[in-house]
């Protein structure tokens, strides 16, 4: 029996490696359910191919102009609407969800899928971020495996398996160090988003892409490994490696230290989520350790605030991390718009996460009314 995947924002960056996955291996595994956001031209396109049971356009006002296009193939069904992938997730026949979409969208069809005990492989790490701990609530409560399809904690889960109940004494989690790792704080001033845009390894949206520059990316999945791993922030360390072969690694407290490597390639990741515990041949560069020397350098906290302000937002816990995700959603979608400047992304949320009402325990309800306040509170402050 082929496993049925749906992919939530498969017409992303994550999304169409997915496919390229999920055609590699057509004996395994079969798209179920695809869906997207706006790119109702290319969802349409990637129906006819894959024949998916359904397609999921979350902007209702593009349900029409899709069905027109999808008119000939009457097996494949239609939705639309937010509430639409909160439903689909749920669909019998669905064995794993990925998560794919972009920001705090992710977080309801996540739990929904939670709930319907289908096996979650998280690209979307903005879940985690506002509620990692009620999502993992939930998937100890529903047994729900969840599988991380972010590189760095692809590495870790990868470095882990074997090691049972084994201490981790620290995670060395690495980071590219974006496009601006060795710009003066005088030279980041004037960065523009076609600047940011320009990431030296991964080829990514566009969202996440300036969230690497700005390093927040990074901050997010400090949070991100708290959550999947058990592991405390404080034991969570952050090593710029501008080479991107060294994808993250665990150090044991017996000092052994065991690392994943690869060239920078996000199918392998997407693929091992999929297959796990089994590896697939997946076709596609090797790793050339003469190639090039493997550098690391410790991070600058104070050129790259956000990484700073992700650390502290999990040190307070609650509702925080979400605050900073919805202010970092609103500022960087306006500096793409060229609204807010590079420097000004960190202080914008930095005042947001002063003027938000904190709240030490909060529930999915909270979650909904703090991102709200957050995007009202970061959207006032861009425009002052
Ligand atoms: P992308 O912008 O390329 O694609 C996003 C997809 O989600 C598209 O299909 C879009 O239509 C859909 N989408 C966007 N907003 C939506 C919304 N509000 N509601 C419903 N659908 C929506 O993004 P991406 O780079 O593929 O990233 C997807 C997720 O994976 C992000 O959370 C990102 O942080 C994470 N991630 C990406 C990479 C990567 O290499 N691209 C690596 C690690 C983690
Ligand atoms: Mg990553």
């Amino acid at each position: 029996m082929k496993k049925q995947i749906c992919i939530l924002g498969s017409t992303g960056s994550i999304g169409t490696q997915a496919l390229d996955v999920i055609e590699q291996h057509a004996d395994l595994y079969e798209a179920y359910c695809l869906t997207a956001n706006n790119r109702y031209e290319e969802l349409a396109v990637q129906a006819r191919k894959f024949k998916p049971a359904a397609v999921v356009i979350a902007n209702e006002s593009l349900y029409e102009p899709l069905c027109r296009l999808l008119d000939d193939c009457p097996e494949v069904k239609v939705y639309a609407g937010k509430a639409a992938l909160d439903e689909i997730v749920q669909a019998e026949p669905i064995d794993m969800v990925l998560t794919a979409l972009v920001g705090f969208a992710g977080l309801s069809p996540t739990i929904q899928a939670i709930k319907a005990h289908k096996k979650v492989c998280l690209a979307n790490k903005e879940t985690l971020v506002v509620a990692g701990e009620l999502i993992c609530k939930l998937a100890q409560q529903y047994h729900v495996p969840i599988l991380p399809v972010d590189s760095e904690h692809s590495a870790i889960f990868q470095s882990l398996v074997g090691e049972d109940d084994n201490e981790i004494e620290k995670i060395l989690l690495t980071a590219s160090g974006g496009p601006f790792r060795t710009f003066t704080l005088e030279q980041m001033k004037s960065v523009t988003a076609a600047d940011a845009l320009k990431h030296p390894t991964w080829e990514m949206g566009a969202k996440i892409t300036i969230d690497s520059a700005t390093m927040m990316n990074k901050g997010f999945e400090v949070i991100e490994a708290k959550w999947l791993f058990g592991v405390p922030a404080e034991k969570i360390q952050v090593l710029i490696h501008p080479q991107s072969i060294v994808h993250s690694a665990v150090q044991f407290i017996d000092g052994g230290v065991k690392a994943q490597l690869g060239v920078p390639d996000m199918r392998l990741p997407i693929q091992y989520a999929f297959s796990f515990p089994k590896r697939l041949h997946l076709d596609g560069a090797r790793l050339d350790m003469f190639k090039q020397p493997l550098e690391f350098f410790e991070p600058d906290f104070k050129k790259f605030k956000c990484l700073a302000l992700a650390y502290e937002s999990i040190r307070q816990g609650g509702n925080m991390p979400c605050v900073v995700n919805a202010a970092n959603e609103v500022v960087n979608e306006a500096f793409r718009q060229g609204r807010c400047t590079y420097l000004g992304m960190a202080d914008v949320i930095e005042k947001t996460m002063e003027r938000v009402a904190f709240d030490a325990a909060p529930t999915f309800e909270t979650y909904v009314e703090t991102d709200a306040m957050a995007r009202r509170m970061a959207n006032e402050l861009i425009t002052k």
